[in-house]
Formats: structure tokens, sequence, C-alpha cells
């Protein structure tokens, strides 16, 4: 395949080898693990063997030496799996509880979590939602109050990705219950004694361990203090911006795919003694959709350009984030028209990838968040 700037052609080896990989480990499992509501743990450890959950981290601590132009690859390729529910977990993993330890970690806290973690051993998570504070980041109010050698956890997390099999929860707490944004911390918690979790039920991504997390006077040791005491906010802000283009990228990996397959089914189907493909009112839908699943690609591609090459582009990233999430889930809706009957079928893969994509448009920061991001921006002079 040519490679498409910000890739280049190294890149595009890797995306045919992480496609063969996935076509060959993950996906002929998606149908079953789906049903069964859960993905083993042990394609993290596949993941690992591939050097897939450390291609951004440096070797020095068993990455491959790579940046985020190869992380982005996977992301887009583990559309491929056919799981949302599977490419949660995996980089709720990679792009969200990893990335904060290699950023604001210390050394000691990168060997003990990072190195495992890429090893495949240790599973993460991020915990910063709670049933009380989604959106508004800065009301959480799980307390984390000061004690001999450390703190002591109390409150409750809720919509964990991989909440019920993570090792590690990197979670947010407030260490100044009266601090707003200024008082939040994170720690790096330790599944163990006062933590209980229970998977939710829900829509789409089946696969994964949506669940809440209860914190009983969990007792955190001072050493996993991540990050500087009351410097959370800037954590969450630090990591939302590759968590929304990661996000972006998982769209348009989606996008493509779902366009390719059903335009192949529209070439294959009949209706009225020629293919559907044949019927202008199809033909034009597979048009726009072309057209939409391009135009999200650039969008995130600019950001992802920008983002790599160090600027901080709060708004390309904003703005990829909320036009692909929607955009997905309405190219899917319509891939899933094309299809007719079969298309509502738990048996086709359409069922499954409009159910999975109405995430996009609420995880990660809402549509309603990423369009006041922009507002805000649009009226501070020069914006826009
Ligand atoms: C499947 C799944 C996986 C998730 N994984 C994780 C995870 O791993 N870790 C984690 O920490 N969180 C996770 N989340 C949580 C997710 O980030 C939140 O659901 C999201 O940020 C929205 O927060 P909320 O659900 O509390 O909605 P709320 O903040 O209560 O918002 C409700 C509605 O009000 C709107 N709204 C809120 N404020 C405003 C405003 N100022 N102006 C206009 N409209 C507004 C919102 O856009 C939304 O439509 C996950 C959620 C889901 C569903």
């Amino acid at each position: 395949m040519a490679s498409n700037p910000p890739f280049t052609d190294e890149h595009e080896q890797l995306r045919e080898s992480i496609r063969g990989f996935i076509d060959r480990e993950l996906a002929p499992h998606s149908q079953e693990w789906e049903d069964e509501q859960w993905f083993p743990d042990e394609v993290f450890g596949k993941l690992a063997d591939q050097g897939l959950l450390g291609l951004k981290y440096p070797a020095e601590l068993g990455g491959q030496g790579g940046d985020y132009l190869h992380d982005a690859v996977l992301i887009e390729e583990l559309a491929r799996i056919g799981s949302g529910g599977t490419a949660a977990g995996i980089g709720a993993h990679v792009n969200i509880a990893t990335p904060p330890i290699w950023k604001f970690g210390t050394e000691e806290q990168r060997q003990r979590y990072l190195v495992p973690a890429i090893r495949g051993e240790l599973i993460g998570a991020l915990g910063i939602t709670e049933p009380g504070a989604g959106s508004d980041v800065a009301a959480i109010g799980t307390r984390a109050e000061r004690v001999d050698g450390g703190f002591l956890v109390n409150g409750e997390k809720t919509y964990i990705t991989n909440g019920v099999r993570a090792h590690f929860i990197v979670t947010a707490v407030k260490t100044t219950p009266e601090g707003g944004h200024g008082g939040i911390s994170f720690l790096i918690v330790d599944r163990g004694e006062g933590i209980t979790s229970a998977k939710l039920d829900k829509l789409g991504w089946h696969a994964s361990d949506t669940a809440t997390i209860a914190y009983q006077d969990v007792f955190v040791p001072e050493q996993n203090l991540l990050g500087e005491l009351n410097g959370g906010f800037k954590l969450i802000m630090a990591n939302f911006q590759w968590e929304r283009l990661a996000m972006a990228l998982g769209a348009v990996g989606a996008m493509r795919l779902a366009w390719e397959r059903t335009a192949q089914f529209a070439r294959e189907r009949t209706a009225f003694g020629r293919p559907l493909s044949g019927h202008q009112a199809i033909r034009h839908r597979l048009a726009d959709l072309a057209a939409s699943a391009y135009s999200a690609r650039c969008v995130t591609y600019d950001a992802l350009r920008r983002f790599v090459a160090g600027e901080e582009p709060l708004r390309e990233v904003t703005m990829a984030k909320l036009l692909t999430q929607r955009a997905c889930y309405e190219l899917m809706d319509a891939c899933l028209q094309i299809h007719g009957g079969a298309g509502y079928m738990r048996e086709l893969w359409v069922e499954r990838a409009v159910r999975d994509a109405r995430l996009g448009p609420i995880g990660g920061g809402t549509d309603e968040i990423m369009r006041e991001i922009l507002g805000r921006m649009l009226e501070s002079p020069g914006g826009g």
C-alpha cells in the first residue's frame, strides 16, 4: 500500500504485519468474545509478543523505540478485530493507562508498572469518571487522605474500561477537597484489599469489562503518587489529547473497513435485476460515505501530524474527535441500511459495528464538551 503522510513506507510495513496478526490471531475469535462478553487476558500477552504494547516506548523499558505514529497504525488497525470491546480494552491499556506513567512517572514507577505492562504481564486501567462526575472532572469525590507512609483512598469510579481485569488503576483522587481543579492528584492503585469491581451491561463494546470500582480504605503508599501532589489536572489534560486523537484514529480505521465491506456487498447483492450498486440511490450513498470517511481521515491526520511535530493542537484534536465520532456512527448506520434485513442480524459484523460506534460521541469527552472547548477558543481574540 502507498504511504499516506504522516505515515511512511516503514509504517505501511508495520500496518501489513499488524493486519496479518489481527486477521490470524484475534479476528477469528471476535464473535466468541462478544458472546462471552469478555476477551481473554492472554490477548495482552500475544500483543506483547509482537511488540505491540510498547510501540512508542523506549527500548530501555522494553518498548520498540518508535513514536506515536507507530501507535497510530496499531490503533487504526484494531478495527479489524471486529469487536469494539476488545479494541477498547487494548486501547485503554495502550492509550490512556500507560502513557501517564511514562510521561509523569518516576523511574521506579516505570520499572514497576510500565515495563511489565509492555510485556503484557500487568494490565492497566484509567479511573477518572465517577457516578457523580463525568464531564465535570473537577467535581470528583474520591478522597485520598494523608496517612503515615501514604494515602487512604475512599470513593467510587464508574464506566472504567478494564475495570475488572486491570492489575493497576491509574486513579484520579481529590487530595485537597476544596481545591477544585487544583485539588486533584493521581495515584497508581494496585488491585488488592479494599477494592471491589463490578462489570456493567451495555449497548455495545460487549467484550470489554466496563466496570464500577469501589475503593474502601485502600492504602496506597507514598511512592505511588503519580506526578505532583495536586497537579493531576495537568495529567488529565495531557492524557486527553492522545486519547481523543486515538479515538479519532479508531474511527478512521473502522470507517474505512466498513465502507470497503459495504461497497463489496453492494456489488454482489442484486435487487431488481442488477447489483445494489447499480441503483443510483445506493451508489450516491456510497459516494457520500466515501467522502465522509475521507474527510474524517484528513482531519485526523492533520491533527496527528501536528501532535507528532510537538505542537499542542488542542483545536485540531478536539475537532477531529468531534467530527469523526458522530460521522463514524452515521456511516455505520448507513452501512447497516445498505445491508437491508441482513444488517439487522447479530451474525453480521455491521449490527455490532453500529452499537460499538455509538460510544464515540460519549467516551473520552462528549460531543457537547468538544463543542464547549472549541466554542471557548472561538471567543478568544484570534480564535477559530
Ligand atoms: C463504555 C464506556 C467506557 C468508558 N471508559 C472510561 C474509562 O476507561 N475511564 C474513565 O475515567 N471514564 C470512562 N468512561 C466515561 C466517559 O468518559 C464519560 O461517560 C464521559 O466523559 C461523559 O461523562 P458522564 O457519563 O458522566 O456524562 P455527564 O457528564 O453527566 O453528561 C451527561 C450529558 O450532559 C452533557 N453535558 C455535560 N456538561 C455539559 C455542558 N457543560 N454543556 C453542555 N452539555 C453538557 C454531556 O455532553 C452529556 O450529553 C467510559 C464511558 C463508557 C460509556
